[in-house]
């Protein structure tokens, strides 16, 4: 092994945190490798909404998912930061003062810190428990919404009472024919304003009610059952195009949890200090991977503690270099900027 083969740092997982971080360790010259999994970089966000509208990143009233990772990426593209897709890290070992990363494909890397943005692990949508509703996936219901235009002038119905389906839904309703809200309850799991937007909007809000039977007739359209939660006997009908399932999403972080190197965990993520530093030195985690006592699985999260967590790399490869700093930089003495 040669000093050219070993990285500073190697960031695991290329969601929208780790492509942050990879951009910022470019800016502070390193040599850095971003290792994902996936065969696109862009985490949750591509994977499950590239279509929705983020609204609280800073500098963006709205940005579409998909294009909050274009941005990223061409971000990401200033600096010549190594980018592996398409790859699984399945070991990270310590030697010496070294850390070997294993993929999937038996290669072994090099680095001498580890930023672990694996997110959550792997995900997948959790199930609506309704018979024979799986097997319509594909043909009206759906997980996952990769193409709003793809409802354009449809009957919709979106199952769930998050942010997500809130959002989706009021979304939606802009392109459709008509959209109804199916939620169990009357009350809706999402930020205020998108309450008030929903409110606003013509969207139908079927509530509290749940779905109990998913029909395709031969019309093509689907038939669905809706039964009162508060009086199972109350029923009635919807005939819709499509249905949306966003019921959330279950993960498990298996694959990071069976790395040799073990950091203490905080529940399936590991538990980190203000500088993002795990139980194992040179480790650090930042973005959904992480947690700390009052934090938000926000992408705005992430983005703020990628530079602390590059910086703190830095001191354990390179005790000496000063920094961070930026070219204008304030300086304040007694209360003075100077
Ligand atoms: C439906 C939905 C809507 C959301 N809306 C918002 C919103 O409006 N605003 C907001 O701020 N947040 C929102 N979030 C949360 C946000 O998406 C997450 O906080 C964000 O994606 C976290 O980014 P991350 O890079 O830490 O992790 P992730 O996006 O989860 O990315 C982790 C990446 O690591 C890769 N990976 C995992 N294990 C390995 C491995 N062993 N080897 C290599 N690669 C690996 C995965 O493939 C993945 O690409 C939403 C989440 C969902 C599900």
């Amino acid at each position: 092994m040669t000093e050219t083969d070993i990285y500073d740092i190697a960031i695991i997982g290329g969601g929208p945190v780790g492509m942050f971080a990879g951009f910022y360790a470019g800016l502070r010259n390193t040599k850095t490798i971003l290792i994902e999994s996936l065969a696109t970089l862009g985490g949750q966000v591509t994977a499950l909404y590239p279509e929705k509208n983020i609204l609280d990143v800073a500098g963006f009233p709205s940005i579409k998912g998909s294009d909050l990772i274009a941005s990223l990426q061409a971000q990401l593209d200033m600096f010549p930061i190594t980018i592996k897709t398409n790859t699984t890290v399945v070991n990270v070992a310590k030697q010496d003062e070294l850390f070997t990363i294993a993929t999937h494909d038996g290669t072994t890397l090099f680095a001498k810190t580890i930023i672990v943005t694996t997110g959550k692990g792997a995900f997948e949508p959790r199930k609506m428990q309704v018979d024979g509703v799986d097997e319509l996936v594909g043909q009206g219901v759906h997980y996952f919404v990769k193409n709003k235009h793809d409802f354009d002038n449809h009957d919709v119905a979106i199952a769930g009472g998050g942010d997500s389906a809130v959002d989706m839904a009021t979304m939606l309703n802009q392109l459709t024919a008509s959209t109804a809200l199916i939620h169990r309850r009357d009350q809706f799991r999402a930020m205020e304003q998108s309450v008030k937007a929903l409110e606003a909007s013509t969207v139908k809000r079927e509530t509290p009610k749940k779905v109990t039977k998913v029909e395709k007739l031969s019309s093509g359209k689907l038939k669905l059952t809706l039964a009162n939660v508060k009086d199972d006997l109350l029923h009635s009908d919807l005939l819709v195009d499509d249905l949306i399932i966003n019921y959330g999403f279950i993960s498990a972080n298996k694959t990071v949890q069976s790395w040799d190197i073990k950091p203490e965990l905080d529940g399936q993520v590991f538990h980190v200090n203000q500088e993002l530093a795990t139980s194992v030195p040179g480790v650090f985690a930042i973005g959904d991977a992480s947690h700390y006592v009052g934090k938000a699985d926000l992408i705005a999260i992430g983005f703020g503690e990628a530079p602390n967590a590059i910086n703190a790399a830095i001191r354990v490869f390179d005790p000496e270099r000063g920094g961070p700093g930026h070219s204008s930089a304030m300086v304040v003495r007694d209360g003075k900027v100077i």
